[in-house]
Order: C-alpha cells, then structure tokens, then sequence
C-alpha cells in the first residue's frame, strides 16, 4: 500500500491503522469497528479525514442499520463509495 502524505508533517510516511472507538455510554453505548485512521509515524499524528468523521456520523445517526446484535452495538464502518 502506498505511504499518504501526512497532513502534518507532510511527509510521505502515514498509513491508514483501522481502530475502533465507543460512542455514548449505557444503552446508548455503541462500538464502531475498523475507522480508517491516517496514522504517520515521523511526527506521531493520528488523525480521521472529514470525510471519514461525517460517515462516523451518518453511521450513529442510523444506527440500527448498520449495529449488529450484541450485548452492546457494533456497527462497522462502512464506506459508501
Ligand atoms: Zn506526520
């Protein structure tokens, strides 16, 4: 996979790492699995692309659509293009 350019540092060193973050909490609680973050190890910055944050959005605003059935919700992220 080719190296991104860092929107940083601007060198040609990040990697896109997949993780997974909790929104909410109790029943509202919901896991998101495999977010797309730009990762760049020279300069240690992490960060989602916008276009990454408003599919996180879309995917907590129609959550039943996307969460699995588990003992909290799980939802995967999905990139529509
Ligand atoms: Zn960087």
């Amino acid at each position: 996979m080719n190296k991104l350019k860092c929107d940083n540092c601007g060198e040609h060193q990040a990697r896109i790492r997949h993780v997974s973050r909790s929104y909410g909490s109790g029943k509202d609680l919901l896991v998101l699995e495999g977010i797309p973050l730009i990762s760049c190890p020279r300069c240690g910055e992490g960060y989602f692309t916008a276009e990454t944050l408003h599919e996180v959005e879309r995917i907590k605003l129609h959550r039943e659509g996307f969460a699995e059935i588990k003992p909290v919700s799980v939802a995967r992220f999905h990139h529509a293009a």
